[in-house]
């Protein structure tokens, strides 16, 4: 029976849940636990935005006092977890990781964060994430990068802080240590869910929420050696959750193991009248129905996805998990997605598009920022609160959705971008008459160096190459750990399914997570 706090934060959902429902330890005892590892970890890798003991420990209160009154508990009873910030919570500030919102207290709850406090749940914290959700490496938060809790093998190298200090922007170096000396290898936990990911893989929350646009829950996993899950669009409720791509966003779980995702998706999921897109159909048993027996079953490897210079260790890790899911009793049939390289270039139109709109409320009028310059109009206000809130990436995303909405560029961007989309939804419903579920790796590289990417977007952006297929067609899709690259970093398979079969997804994940061994997790240097 754990009874220290060391042994309390070694343990997930499914193990937390248990522990409490049966008395092997109370909920109090887990948040206290997880409260010290969190703050410890809070100055090495900046994980959090802003911490919330106080909430952690209310929830499990509660949870202890509804099982010593014999009230029945939730699927996440006492359960701490991180909540990504960019979920609004009631009272609790909610900022995006931008400077624009950096003082907004929301008076209302997200309906996914609601629905996670309901199944007994607490919240440890908010997680940084990058700026709106934008990005692939936590580096465009106003609050200072991420850094990973992983490390290459035999990798310090130590550089002067001042020095590399000198030749950044402020918001890149917020979380650079003022000695003179830093770890000039230190990788990105990927994004933009990366305090999530980081968070998860410490084992400072038992779990956390991700929002996942083109990738933000599937990538960070994949470079952190967790689990996460995007569900079919419309299975978690917007509502409350700070829009960057309407038509894309979802909200899921990362978790350390399958199971532990299925359960927190359980939890999060399930119609939501206040949310026009949200499916009105039930939620369905993951956690029961977990089933890794996959005979009968056809996996799809989708030919397109083999790129050219593929890294070779992502390519074997790609052939070891066909491997596995044959040993599961699948078979394995090659599949064509034929618009697979135009998947990108429509992502960057269409999403871009979604959130200059949605951005346009920031306006220092309603909430938020609001930067009046002396004698200033009301153009001038707008003008000045948004040069000072939003970071970099966001303005580009900005110009450039602005610019593909434009009059004399509609057609040629954003109509030809939904058509692409279309095509590239088109070619998953060809796929799926012949396979179950799709098998492809998550990510094209292993975590990268902190700033490596920062000099050009178009390499980061990149980096979404295997991800945004899915989201564009608003597919289930998840990343598992597989294995470790040559530098001993972990590497992610993606399972992609049909519409609404979170089942089949979670079912191949387990086959995989069964057959991989995957044990690797950060030595603890913070
Ligand atoms: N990295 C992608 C982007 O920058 C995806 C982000 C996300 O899924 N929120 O848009």
């Amino acid at each position: 029976m754990p009874t220290t706090d060391n042994e309390l934060t070694e343990l997930g959902v499914a193990a937390i849940r248990d522990g409490v429902v049966g008395g092997a330890f109370t909920a109090v005892e887990v948040a206290g636990a997880f409260n010290t590892a969190a703050a410890e970890a809070q100055a090495a890798l900046n994980a959090f935005i802003k911490l919330t003991p106080d909430k952690a420990l209310e929830a499990a209160a509660k949870v202890d006092a509804d099982r010593a009154a014999g009230q029945p508990l939730g699927k996440m009873a006492g359960v701490p977890i991180g909540m990504k910030d960019l979920f609004a919570t009631n009272g609790t500030e909610t900022t995006a990781a931008s400077n624009i919102l950096g003082n907004f207290v929301p008076p209302y709850e997200s309906t996914v964060s609601q629905k996670l406090w309901d199944a007994g749940a607490g919240m440890l914290g908010k997680l940084n994430l990058d700026q709106f959700a934008m990005g692939s490496s936590n580096e465009t938060s106003a609050f200072g990068n991420v850094i990973s809790p992983w490390r290459r093998e035999g990798s310090y190298d130590p550089v002067d802080a001042l020095a590399v200090k000198a030749l950044l922007q402020p918001w890149q170096y917020a979380n650079l240590p003022d000695g003179r000396f830093f770890d000039s290898s230190d990788l990105a936990p990927g994004g933009s869910s990366g305090g999530s990911s980081a968070a998860v893989s410490a084992r400072i929350v038992a779990a956390a929420t991700g929002t996942d646009t083109g990738g933000s829950i599937r990538q960070p996993a994949a470079f952190t050696g967790i689990s996460g899950i995007k569900p079919t669009y419309g299975r978690c409720s917007r509502w409350g959750i700070v829009a960057f791509a309407s038509s894309l966003d979802q909200a899921g779980p990362m978790a350390r193991d399958v199971r532990d995702c299925a359960i927190m998706l359980e939890a999060m999921a399930g119609f939501d009248p206040k949310d026009s897109t949200s499916l009105d159909m039930p939620v369905p048993e993951w956690e029961a129905n977990l089933n890794p027996d996959l005979r009968g079953k056809k996996v799809g490897i989708p030919r397109e996805y083999r790129m050219a210079g593929m890294d070779p260790d992502v390519a074997r890790v790609w052939d070891e998990g066909k491997a596995w899911l044959k040993d599961a009793g699948a078979e394995i049939v090659d599949i064509n997605l034929a618009h697979t390289k135009y998947a990108l270039p429509a992502y960057y139109i269409i999403a871009p598009a979604e959130a200059s709109s949605n951005l346009a409320r920031y306006d220092g009028v309603r909430y938020g920022l609001r930067d009046l310059p002396q004698g200033a109009g009301l153009q001038d206000m707008y003008a000045a609160t948004r040069a000072a809130g939003f970071g970099a990436e966001v303005k580009r995303r900005i110009l450039i959705g602005t610019y593909v909405l434009s009059a004399g560029f509609y057609d040629a961007y954003y109509t030809q971008a939904q058509k692409v989309r279309t095509l590239i939804s088109r070619d998953f419903m060809d796929a799926f008459q012949t396979v179950d579920v799709i098998l492809a790796p998550t990510a094209p590289t292993a975590a990268f160096v902190l700033g490596e990417m920062m000099a050009n977007p178009l390499d980061m952006y990149l980096n979404d190459v295997f991800a945004v297929p899915a989201s564009l067609a608003g597919l289930p899709a998840m990343s598992v750990p597989a294995g470790l690259d040559r530098q001993g970093l972990p590497l992610g398979l993606q399972l992609i399914g049909r519409p609404f079969d979170e089942q089949g997804v979670l079912d191949a994940g387990l086959a995989i997570e069964a057959r991989a061994g995957f044990t690797a997790r950060p030595a603890k240097w913070w």
